[in-house]
């Protein structure tokens, strides 16, 4: 069994649409990124990438390539699915926490997981989405931006091609 974890925060500005998990959000304010800035999906991406000993996000999808402005981040997750299964790894399971103060995430957690679970190509429970505010402390408490944290287990594990040549 492999296991990764992922972190990864976004700030908070006007004029951006807030995306979380896939998901558009009805909020004033919204996350500053070369992509869609969808910090859970890009916690997310991280700890299947780093489970599978193959890097990063900004390794596999550079900020500096046009191909990813604006991008969904569920297609670079997307990608990630095929990137992992490629090494020979199967997902066990994922589970992320988002640290944020507002908006509420509860009543939308279940769609998230359903559309991640989705684009990984897992059966639903398999992916797991918390909430958690940062108890109105630092930067996260204040509102002025989204943090995210995942892990993410991978296996059985097959040998892989690198490993057999
Ligand atoms: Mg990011």
């Amino acid at each position: 069994m492999r296991m990764g974890i992922g972190y990864d925060v976004h700030r908070l500005v006007e004029g951006r649409k807030l995306i979380l998990g896939g998901m558009e959000l009805d909020f004033p304010l919204g996350l500053v990124g070369h992509s869609d800035a969808d910090v859970l999906t890009h916690a997310l991406c991280d700890a299947l990438l780093g489970a599978a000993g193959v890097g990063d996000i900004g390794r596999h999808f550079p900020d500096t390539d046009e191909k990813y402005k604006d991008v969904s981040s569920l297609v670079l997750l997307e990608e990630v699915g095929r990137i992992v299964r490629a090494e020979g790894f199967r997902i066990n399971n994922a589970d992320v926490t988002v640290i944020l103060e507002k908006p509420r995430l509860s009543g939308l957690i279940p769609e998230m997981e359903k559309k991640l679970s989705e684009v990984l190509g897992v059966a639903p429970g398999r992916i797991n989405v918390k909430a958690t505010t940062n108890e109105m402390l630092g930067a996260m408490g204040r509102g002025e931006g989204i943090a995210a944290i995942a892990v993410a287990s991978l296996g059985p594990e097959a040998v892989s091609q690198k490993e057999r040549d």
